[in-house]
Protein backbone atom coordinates (compact mmCIF):
# COMPACT_ATOMS: atom_id res chain seq x y z
CA UNK A 1 0.00 0.00 0.00
CA UNK A 2 3.27 2.13 0.78
CA UNK A 3 4.43 1.87 -2.74
CA UNK A 4 1.01 2.93 -4.33
CA UNK A 5 0.57 5.93 -1.68
CA UNK A 6 4.34 6.84 -2.92
CA UNK A 7 3.18 6.66 -6.48
CA UNK A 8 -0.13 8.60 -6.23
CA UNK A 9 1.82 11.54 -4.61
CA UNK A 10 4.31 11.42 -7.02
CA UNK A 11 1.32 11.68 -9.59
CA UNK A 12 0.13 14.93 -7.58
CA UNK A 13 3.52 16.41 -7.67
CA UNK A 14 4.16 15.68 -11.64
CA UNK A 15 1.25 14.60 -13.79
CA UNK A 16 -1.69 16.42 -12.16
CA UNK A 17 -0.86 19.73 -12.89
CA UNK A 18 -2.86 22.87 -12.02
CA UNK A 19 -2.98 24.60 -15.60
CA UNK A 20 -5.52 22.19 -17.14
CA UNK A 21 -7.69 21.42 -14.07
CA UNK A 22 -7.72 25.39 -12.93
CA UNK A 23 -10.43 25.84 -15.85
CA UNK A 24 -12.59 23.32 -14.26
CA UNK A 25 -12.61 25.36 -10.98
CA UNK A 26 -12.89 28.53 -12.45
CA UNK A 27 -15.91 27.42 -14.85
CA UNK A 28 -17.47 25.50 -12.55
CA UNK A 29 -17.45 29.35 -10.01
CA UNK A 30 -19.36 31.11 -13.24
CA UNK A 31 -21.91 28.84 -13.34
CA UNK A 32 -22.52 28.38 -9.55
CA UNK A 33 -25.11 30.67 -9.75
CA UNK A 34 -26.99 28.48 -12.90
CA UNK A 35 -26.97 25.38 -10.70
CA UNK A 36 -27.86 26.93 -7.80
CA UNK A 37 -31.31 27.44 -9.08
CA UNK A 38 -31.12 23.90 -10.68
CA UNK A 39 -30.93 22.62 -7.15
CA UNK A 40 -33.38 25.24 -5.85
CA UNK A 41 -35.99 23.80 -8.37
CA UNK A 42 -35.69 20.20 -7.35
CA UNK A 43 -35.84 21.12 -3.84
CA UNK A 44 -38.78 23.44 -4.46
CA UNK A 45 -40.88 20.20 -5.93
CA UNK A 46 -39.53 17.14 -3.78
CA UNK A 47 -40.43 14.22 -5.72
CA UNK A 48 -40.15 10.88 -3.74
CA UNK A 49 -38.20 7.82 -5.00
CA UNK A 50 -39.16 6.02 -8.88
CA UNK A 51 -41.52 9.48 -8.94
CA UNK A 52 -39.25 11.98 -9.42
CA UNK A 53 -40.60 12.65 -13.02
CA UNK A 54 -39.67 16.43 -13.21
CA UNK A 55 -36.49 15.99 -11.11
CA UNK A 56 -34.68 13.58 -13.50
CA UNK A 57 -36.65 15.62 -16.51
CA UNK A 58 -34.96 18.62 -15.38
CA UNK A 59 -31.35 16.76 -14.64
CA UNK A 60 -31.70 15.00 -18.32
CA UNK A 61 -32.29 18.50 -20.24
CA UNK A 62 -29.57 20.12 -18.59
CA UNK A 63 -26.83 17.30 -19.69
CA UNK A 64 -28.78 17.17 -23.38
CA UNK A 65 -28.38 21.10 -23.62
CA UNK A 66 -24.90 20.85 -22.43
CA UNK A 67 -24.07 18.44 -25.32
CA UNK A 68 -24.58 15.01 -23.50
CA UNK A 69 -26.66 12.15 -25.32
CA UNK A 70 -29.06 11.12 -22.89
CA UNK A 71 -31.28 7.43 -22.49
CA UNK A 72 -34.05 7.75 -20.31
CA UNK A 73 -36.19 4.89 -18.59
CA UNK A 74 -33.21 2.27 -18.82
CA UNK A 75 -33.73 -0.65 -16.36
CA UNK A 76 -37.17 -0.69 -16.63
CA UNK A 77 -37.11 2.72 -14.01
CA UNK A 78 -39.19 5.78 -15.77
CA UNK A 79 -36.88 8.18 -13.93
CA UNK A 80 -33.12 6.35 -15.05
CA UNK A 81 -31.01 7.57 -17.27
CA UNK A 82 -28.15 7.38 -18.77
CA UNK A 83 -26.16 10.35 -19.81
CA UNK A 84 -22.98 9.92 -22.06
CA UNK A 85 -20.39 11.93 -23.85
CA UNK A 86 -17.69 10.81 -26.14
CA UNK A 87 -16.46 7.52 -27.37
CA UNK A 88 -14.45 4.64 -25.79
CA UNK A 89 -12.72 4.34 -23.17
CA UNK A 90 -11.71 4.96 -20.33
CA UNK A 91 -15.20 5.31 -19.10
CA UNK A 92 -15.50 7.21 -15.62
CA UNK A 93 -18.81 7.01 -14.17
CA UNK A 94 -20.68 10.45 -12.03
CA UNK A 95 -23.54 9.28 -10.17
CA UNK A 96 -26.71 11.66 -9.62
CA UNK A 97 -29.60 10.99 -7.02
CA UNK A 98 -32.70 13.03 -6.52
CA UNK A 99 -35.43 11.75 -4.88
CA UNK A 100 -36.82 13.25 -1.28
CA UNK A 101 -38.23 11.88 1.68
CA UNK A 102 -41.47 11.73 2.90
CA UNK A 103 -43.15 13.86 6.01
CA UNK A 104 -39.91 16.56 6.37
CA UNK A 105 -41.28 19.20 3.98
CA UNK A 106 -40.01 22.50 5.68
CA UNK A 107 -39.02 26.28 4.55
CA UNK A 108 -35.59 27.64 3.95
CA UNK A 109 -35.85 29.32 7.52
CA UNK A 110 -33.04 28.32 10.36
CA UNK A 111 -36.62 27.19 12.64
CA UNK A 112 -39.28 24.43 12.55
CA UNK A 113 -41.78 25.69 9.80
CA UNK A 114 -42.65 23.23 6.89
CA UNK A 115 -44.25 24.49 3.38
CA UNK A 116 -46.87 21.73 3.51
CA UNK A 117 -48.02 20.35 6.51
CA UNK A 118 -46.67 16.64 6.66
CA UNK A 119 -45.32 16.70 3.09
CA UNK A 120 -42.17 15.67 1.62
CA UNK A 121 -38.97 17.41 1.82
CA UNK A 122 -34.96 16.99 0.59
CA UNK A 123 -34.13 15.96 4.02
CA UNK A 124 -31.28 14.12 2.62
CA UNK A 125 -29.70 16.54 0.23
CA UNK A 126 -30.35 14.86 -2.91
CA UNK A 127 -31.90 17.96 -5.08
CA UNK A 128 -27.80 18.64 -4.42
CA UNK A 129 -26.63 15.78 -4.78
CA UNK A 130 -28.36 15.43 -8.19
CA UNK A 131 -27.15 18.73 -9.43
CA UNK A 132 -23.92 18.78 -8.08
CA UNK A 133 -23.14 15.77 -10.35
CA UNK A 134 -24.57 16.60 -12.94
CA UNK A 135 -22.50 19.64 -12.85
CA UNK A 136 -19.40 17.73 -12.47
CA UNK A 137 -19.92 15.54 -15.76
CA UNK A 138 -20.66 18.81 -17.84
CA UNK A 139 -17.61 20.44 -16.41
CA UNK A 140 -15.24 17.42 -17.48
CA UNK A 141 -17.19 17.13 -20.92
CA UNK A 142 -16.21 20.83 -21.25
CA UNK A 143 -12.50 20.22 -20.51
CA UNK A 144 -12.30 16.79 -22.45
CA UNK A 145 -13.24 19.11 -25.38
CA UNK A 146 -10.87 21.23 -24.80
CA UNK A 147 -7.59 19.41 -24.32
CA UNK A 148 -8.85 16.74 -26.90
CA UNK A 149 -8.79 13.81 -24.02
CA UNK A 150 -10.08 10.59 -25.14
CA UNK A 151 -12.90 8.58 -23.26
CA UNK A 152 -16.00 9.07 -22.32
CA UNK A 153 -17.59 10.59 -19.67
CA UNK A 154 -21.31 9.46 -18.21
CA UNK A 155 -23.68 10.61 -15.85
CA UNK A 156 -25.82 7.80 -14.34
CA UNK A 157 -29.77 9.23 -13.12
CA UNK A 158 -30.01 7.01 -10.13
CA UNK A 159 -33.69 7.26 -8.48
CA UNK A 160 -35.01 5.86 -5.32
CA UNK A 161 -32.04 5.70 -3.35
CA UNK A 162 -34.62 6.57 -0.30
CA UNK A 163 -35.60 2.52 0.23
CA UNK A 164 -35.91 1.82 -3.71
CA UNK A 165 -32.59 0.89 -4.45
CA UNK A 166 -32.41 2.13 -7.82
CA UNK A 167 -28.73 1.81 -8.49
CA UNK A 168 -29.28 -2.45 -7.57
CA UNK A 169 -31.58 -2.49 -10.64
CA UNK A 170 -29.28 -0.21 -12.93
CA UNK A 171 -26.23 -2.57 -12.12
CA UNK A 172 -28.29 -5.22 -12.33
CA UNK A 173 -29.03 -4.89 -15.59
CA UNK A 174 -25.20 -4.39 -16.66
CA UNK A 175 -25.78 -0.41 -17.70
CA UNK A 176 -22.40 -0.27 -15.20
CA UNK A 177 -20.14 -3.14 -17.02
CA UNK A 178 -17.87 -1.32 -18.84
CA UNK A 179 -17.28 1.83 -16.26
CA UNK A 180 -13.76 1.95 -14.95
CA UNK A 181 -13.98 4.26 -12.41
CA UNK A 182 -17.52 5.69 -10.78
CA UNK A 183 -17.53 8.69 -8.67
CA UNK A 184 -20.15 9.93 -6.17
CA UNK A 185 -20.91 12.15 -3.30
CA UNK A 186 -23.45 12.67 -0.28
CA UNK A 187 -24.23 16.10 0.91
CA UNK A 188 -23.47 16.01 4.80
CA UNK A 189 -22.06 18.37 7.56
CA UNK A 190 -18.92 17.74 6.61
CA UNK A 191 -16.21 17.78 4.15
CA UNK A 192 -14.83 14.03 3.75
CA UNK A 193 -13.14 11.81 1.23
CA UNK A 194 -11.67 9.06 3.17
CA UNK A 195 -12.68 5.22 1.97
CA UNK A 196 -15.84 4.18 4.16
CA UNK A 197 -17.84 0.90 4.46
CA UNK A 198 -21.68 0.87 4.94
CA UNK A 199 -23.87 -1.75 6.09
CA UNK A 200 -25.65 -4.71 3.52
CA UNK A 201 -29.09 -4.49 4.38
CA UNK A 202 -32.04 -6.48 3.17
CA UNK A 203 -35.71 -5.04 3.87
CA UNK A 204 -38.53 -6.92 3.44
CA UNK A 205 -42.70 -7.15 4.28
CA UNK A 206 -44.21 -10.26 5.78
CA UNK A 207 -47.77 -10.09 4.93
CA UNK A 208 -50.11 -12.70 7.20
CA UNK A 209 -53.43 -13.63 6.22
CA UNK A 210 -56.30 -14.60 8.58
CA UNK A 211 -59.98 -15.14 9.05
CA UNK A 212 -61.87 -12.02 10.00
CA UNK A 213 -64.59 -12.73 13.08
CA UNK A 214 -66.45 -11.19 15.84
CA UNK A 215 -63.58 -10.80 18.32
CA UNK A 216 -66.36 -11.37 21.31
CA UNK A 217 -69.41 -13.07 19.91
CA UNK A 218 -67.25 -15.59 17.40
CA UNK A 219 -63.54 -15.75 18.28
CA UNK A 220 -62.94 -19.41 18.04
CA UNK A 221 -64.08 -18.94 14.37
CA UNK A 222 -61.47 -16.12 14.13
CA UNK A 223 -57.89 -16.59 12.91
CA UNK A 224 -55.75 -13.44 13.74
CA UNK A 225 -53.14 -12.43 11.04
CA UNK A 226 -52.14 -9.64 14.22
CA UNK A 227 -51.08 -12.90 16.01
CA UNK A 228 -48.99 -14.18 12.98
CA UNK A 229 -47.52 -10.62 13.45
CA UNK A 230 -46.66 -10.56 17.24
CA UNK A 231 -45.05 -14.07 16.67
CA UNK A 232 -43.09 -13.35 14.14
CA UNK A 233 -41.45 -10.74 16.07
CA UNK A 234 -41.43 -12.07 18.90
CA UNK A 235 -39.01 -15.19 17.90
CA UNK A 236 -37.28 -11.73 15.66
CA UNK A 237 -36.55 -10.16 18.82
CA UNK A 238 -35.46 -13.84 20.57
CA UNK A 239 -33.06 -13.92 17.97
CA UNK A 240 -30.88 -10.72 18.70
CA UNK A 241 -29.10 -12.57 21.14
CA UNK A 242 -27.84 -15.02 18.78
CA UNK A 243 -26.50 -12.49 15.93
CA UNK A 244 -23.23 -10.96 15.35
CA UNK A 245 -22.87 -8.09 17.48
CA UNK A 246 -22.14 -5.95 14.79
CA UNK A 247 -25.64 -6.95 13.47
CA UNK A 248 -29.14 -4.28 12.84
CA UNK A 249 -32.52 -5.35 13.06
CA UNK A 250 -35.00 -2.95 13.52
CA UNK A 251 -39.11 -3.25 12.15
CA UNK A 252 -42.32 -1.43 12.34
CA UNK A 253 -45.82 -2.82 12.17
CA UNK A 254 -47.53 -1.34 9.46
CA UNK A 255 -50.91 -2.84 8.88
CA UNK A 256 -51.83 -4.74 12.41
CA UNK A 257 -55.78 -4.48 12.18
CA UNK A 258 -58.57 -1.94 12.39
CA UNK A 259 -60.97 -2.41 15.04
CA UNK A 260 -60.27 -4.78 18.40
CA UNK A 261 -63.50 -5.96 17.67
CA UNK A 262 -62.76 -7.67 14.57
CA UNK A 263 -60.05 -10.10 14.46
CA UNK A 264 -57.58 -8.95 11.83
CA UNK A 265 -57.64 -10.88 8.53
CA UNK A 266 -54.90 -9.06 7.27
CA UNK A 267 -51.44 -7.72 9.36
CA UNK A 268 -48.04 -6.53 7.84
CA UNK A 269 -44.90 -5.92 9.12
CA UNK A 270 -41.65 -4.39 7.34
CA UNK A 271 -38.20 -5.58 8.65
CA UNK A 272 -35.02 -4.87 8.10
CA UNK A 273 -31.63 -6.36 8.65
CA UNK A 274 -28.36 -5.22 8.42
CA UNK A 275 -24.83 -5.87 8.62
CA UNK A 276 -20.52 -5.00 7.16
CA UNK A 277 -21.27 -8.21 5.49
CA UNK A 278 -23.76 -9.10 2.47
CA UNK A 279 -23.19 -12.71 3.31
CA UNK A 280 -24.42 -12.78 6.77
CA UNK A 281 -27.21 -10.39 6.11
CA UNK A 282 -28.21 -13.70 3.46
CA UNK A 283 -27.59 -16.16 6.59
CA UNK A 284 -29.35 -14.08 9.33
CA UNK A 285 -32.62 -13.11 6.75
CA UNK A 286 -33.05 -16.97 5.60
CA UNK A 287 -33.80 -17.57 10.00
CA UNK A 288 -36.45 -14.28 9.78
CA UNK A 289 -38.32 -16.03 6.74
CA UNK A 290 -38.09 -19.52 9.08
CA UNK A 291 -39.59 -17.09 12.35
CA UNK A 292 -42.60 -15.77 9.98
CA UNK A 293 -43.64 -19.55 8.04
CA UNK A 294 -43.03 -20.63 12.25
CA UNK A 295 -45.09 -17.92 13.03
CA UNK A 296 -47.95 -18.63 10.48
CA UNK A 297 -48.28 -22.16 11.26
CA UNK A 298 -48.30 -21.74 14.97
CA UNK A 299 -51.38 -19.06 14.62
CA UNK A 300 -52.79 -20.92 11.87
CA UNK A 301 -52.29 -18.01 9.46
CA UNK A 302 -50.93 -17.74 6.03
CA UNK A 303 -47.24 -16.07 5.42
CA UNK A 304 -45.97 -14.09 1.80
CA UNK A 305 -43.10 -12.28 2.12
CA UNK A 306 -42.01 -9.61 -0.52
CA UNK A 307 -38.10 -8.18 -0.47
CA UNK A 308 -38.62 -4.64 -0.49
CA UNK A 309 -35.25 -3.66 -1.24
CA UNK A 310 -31.51 -5.23 -0.72
CA UNK A 311 -28.05 -3.47 -1.14
CA UNK A 312 -24.42 -4.42 -0.36
CA UNK A 313 -22.27 -2.67 2.21
CA UNK A 314 -19.51 -0.63 -0.12
CA UNK A 315 -16.73 -1.48 -0.80
CA UNK A 316 -14.28 0.78 -0.42
CA UNK A 317 -11.74 1.44 -2.69
CA UNK A 318 -8.50 3.34 -0.82
CA UNK A 319 -6.25 4.18 -4.38
CA UNK A 320 -9.51 6.01 -5.88
CA UNK A 321 -10.39 7.56 -2.37
CA UNK A 322 -6.72 9.16 -2.25
CA UNK A 323 -7.03 10.76 -5.28
CA UNK A 324 -10.55 12.34 -4.51
CA UNK A 325 -9.17 13.82 -0.58
CA UNK A 326 -6.48 15.23 -2.62
CA UNK A 327 -9.19 17.31 -4.53
CA UNK A 328 -11.28 18.18 -2.40
CA UNK A 329 -7.93 19.52 -0.01
CA UNK A 330 -7.71 21.30 -3.17
CA UNK A 331 -10.83 22.96 -3.83
CA UNK A 332 -11.27 23.43 -0.29
CA UNK A 333 -14.54 23.68 2.17
CA UNK A 334 -17.48 26.10 2.53
CA UNK A 335 -16.84 29.43 4.07
CA UNK A 336 -20.15 31.72 5.11
CA UNK A 337 -20.49 35.34 4.76
CA UNK A 338 -22.10 37.05 7.76
CA UNK A 339 -25.91 35.85 6.92
CA UNK A 340 -25.10 32.49 6.61
CA UNK A 341 -22.87 32.28 9.80
CA UNK A 342 -26.31 33.26 11.43
CA UNK A 343 -27.83 31.01 10.19
CA UNK A 344 -25.79 28.36 10.91
CA UNK A 345 -25.93 29.53 14.70
CA UNK A 346 -29.30 30.01 14.66
CA UNK A 347 -29.44 26.12 13.36
CA UNK A 348 -27.26 24.74 15.74
CA UNK A 349 -29.31 26.08 18.74
CA UNK A 350 -32.08 24.09 17.79
CA UNK A 351 -29.38 21.03 18.73
CA UNK A 352 -30.04 18.97 21.87
CA UNK A 353 -27.24 20.07 24.59
CA UNK A 354 -24.46 18.01 24.20
CA UNK A 355 -23.98 18.34 20.18
CA UNK A 356 -20.85 19.92 19.57
CA UNK A 357 -20.55 22.17 16.21
CA UNK A 358 -19.30 25.36 14.98
CA UNK A 359 -19.82 27.35 11.76
CA UNK A 360 -16.33 27.29 11.10
CA UNK A 361 -16.14 23.36 10.90
CA UNK A 362 -18.00 23.93 7.68
CA UNK A 363 -14.29 24.99 6.63
CA UNK A 364 -12.54 22.09 7.31
CA UNK A 365 -11.59 19.05 5.59
CA UNK A 366 -11.52 15.91 7.95
CA UNK A 367 -8.31 13.89 7.92
CA UNK A 368 -8.07 10.90 5.45
CA UNK A 369 -9.41 8.33 6.70
CA UNK A 370 -9.91 4.22 5.77
CA UNK A 371 -12.52 1.99 7.80
CA UNK A 372 -13.72 -1.04 6.56
CA UNK A 373 -16.07 -1.64 9.05
CA UNK A 374 -19.20 -0.25 7.94
CA UNK A 375 -21.34 1.81 10.61
CA UNK A 376 -24.30 3.81 10.33
CA UNK A 377 -26.60 3.22 6.98
CA UNK A 378 -26.82 1.57 4.10
CA UNK A 379 -26.72 3.18 0.24
CA UNK A 380 -27.29 1.34 -2.75
CA UNK A 381 -24.05 2.63 -3.97
CA UNK A 382 -22.83 -0.39 -2.28
CA UNK A 383 -23.99 -2.89 -4.81
CA UNK A 384 -22.02 -0.16 -7.51
CA UNK A 385 -18.79 -0.29 -5.69
CA UNK A 386 -18.51 -4.25 -5.85
CA UNK A 387 -18.82 -4.22 -9.72
CA UNK A 388 -16.87 -0.91 -10.45
CA UNK A 389 -14.24 0.61 -8.54
CA UNK A 390 -16.09 3.40 -6.54
CA UNK A 391 -14.96 6.47 -4.84
CA UNK A 392 -17.18 9.18 -2.85
CA UNK A 393 -16.93 12.45 -0.66
CA UNK A 394 -19.16 14.14 1.62
CA UNK A 395 -19.79 17.71 1.43
CA UNK A 396 -20.99 20.57 4.10
CA UNK A 397 -23.79 21.34 2.69
CA UNK A 398 -25.51 21.31 5.88
CA UNK A 399 -24.70 23.11 9.00
CA UNK A 400 -21.92 21.09 10.89
CA UNK A 401 -23.37 19.06 13.36
CA UNK A 402 -26.55 18.30 11.32
CA UNK A 403 -27.80 14.92 11.64
CA UNK A 404 -29.57 13.86 7.82
CA UNK A 405 -33.19 13.22 7.35
CA UNK A 406 -33.87 16.19 9.67
CA UNK A 407 -36.03 19.60 8.86
CA UNK A 408 -32.46 21.19 9.50
CA UNK A 409 -30.79 19.72 6.39
CA UNK A 410 -33.50 20.40 4.26
CA UNK A 411 -33.09 24.03 5.64
CA UNK A 412 -29.73 24.52 4.69
CA UNK A 413 -30.18 22.64 1.52
CA UNK A 414 -32.70 25.36 0.16
CA UNK A 415 -30.43 27.83 0.80
CA UNK A 416 -27.12 29.46 0.05
CA UNK A 417 -25.03 27.31 1.98
CA UNK A 418 -26.46 23.78 0.58
CA UNK A 419 -25.61 25.77 -3.05
CA UNK A 420 -22.25 26.28 -1.77
CA UNK A 421 -21.45 23.39 -0.42
CA UNK A 422 -22.65 21.20 -2.90
CA UNK A 423 -20.35 23.37 -5.54
CA UNK A 424 -17.53 22.19 -3.28
CA UNK A 425 -18.65 18.42 -4.33
CA UNK A 426 -18.84 19.65 -8.20
CA UNK A 427 -15.24 20.66 -8.34
CA UNK A 428 -13.98 17.92 -6.50
CA UNK A 429 -15.68 15.42 -8.51
CA UNK A 430 -14.97 17.16 -11.95
CA UNK A 431 -11.07 17.42 -10.28
CA UNK A 432 -10.57 13.77 -9.55
CA UNK A 433 -12.11 12.45 -13.13
CA UNK A 434 -10.17 14.88 -15.10
CA UNK A 435 -7.25 12.65 -13.00
CA UNK A 436 -8.57 9.71 -13.72
CA UNK A 437 -8.56 10.40 -17.95
CA UNK A 438 -5.17 11.60 -17.56
CA UNK A 439 -3.53 8.80 -15.50
CA UNK A 440 -4.76 5.48 -16.64
CA UNK A 441 -1.89 3.49 -14.28
CA UNK A 442 -4.58 4.81 -11.45
CA UNK A 443 -7.72 3.04 -12.69
CA UNK A 444 -5.69 0.12 -13.33
CA UNK A 445 -4.60 0.30 -9.83
CA UNK A 446 -7.85 0.66 -8.45
CA UNK A 447 -9.45 -1.74 -10.53
CA UNK A 448 -6.53 -4.40 -9.01
CA UNK A 449 -7.60 -3.51 -5.91
CA UNK A 450 -11.59 -4.28 -6.22
CA UNK A 451 -10.57 -7.67 -7.60
CA UNK A 452 -8.61 -8.18 -3.98
CA UNK A 453 -11.57 -6.94 -2.32
CA UNK A 454 -13.88 -8.67 -4.29
CA UNK A 455 -12.12 -12.24 -3.10
CA UNK A 456 -11.67 -15.65 -4.84
CA UNK A 457 -14.62 -16.08 -6.82
CA UNK A 458 -16.89 -13.24 -6.11
CA UNK A 459 -20.19 -13.36 -8.36
CA UNK A 460 -22.30 -10.41 -7.94
CA UNK A 461 -25.86 -11.75 -7.13
CA UNK A 462 -28.33 -8.56 -6.62
CA UNK A 463 -30.00 -9.70 -3.11
CA UNK A 464 -33.28 -8.53 -4.36
CA UNK A 465 -32.66 -11.55 -6.03
CA UNK A 466 -34.89 -11.35 -9.33
CA UNK A 467 -37.73 -8.84 -8.57
CA UNK A 468 -38.20 -5.99 -10.58
CA UNK A 469 -38.01 -2.88 -9.48
CA UNK A 470 -40.81 -1.56 -6.74
CA UNK A 471 -42.31 1.44 -8.41
CA UNK A 472 -44.92 2.61 -6.52
CA UNK A 473 -43.01 1.66 -3.27
CA UNK A 474 -43.66 5.28 -2.43
CA UNK A 475 -47.51 5.20 -3.56
ZN1 LIG B 1 -31.00 9.42 3.22
ZN1 LIG C 1 -29.00 10.21 0.92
Amino acid sequence: MKKLYTLICLLGVVGFGYGQDQGILTGLEEKAAFYGTISKQIWSNPELGYLETESSTLLQKTLQDAGFAVKAGVADIPTAFVAEYGQGSPVIGIMAEFDALPGVSQQAVPFREPVVEGGAGHACGHHLFGTASVAAGISVKEWMEQNNIQGTIRVYGTPAEEGGGGKVYMARAGLMDDVDAMLHWHPGSQNAAGAYSSLANISTKFRFYGEASHAAAAPERGKSALDGVEAMNFMVNLMREHVPQETRMHYVITRGGEAPNVVPAFAESYHYVRHPDAQVVKEIFKKMVDAAEGAAQGTQTRMEYEIINGVYNLLPNETLARVMHKNLELVGGVNYDREEKKFAEDIIGTFPAGVKASPEDAAKIAPFMVSEKGSGGSTDVGDVSWLVPTAGLGAATWVPGTSAHTWQAVAAGGMSIGQKGMMVAAKTLALTAADLFKNPEVTKAAKEELTRRQGEGFEYEALVGNRTAPLDYRK
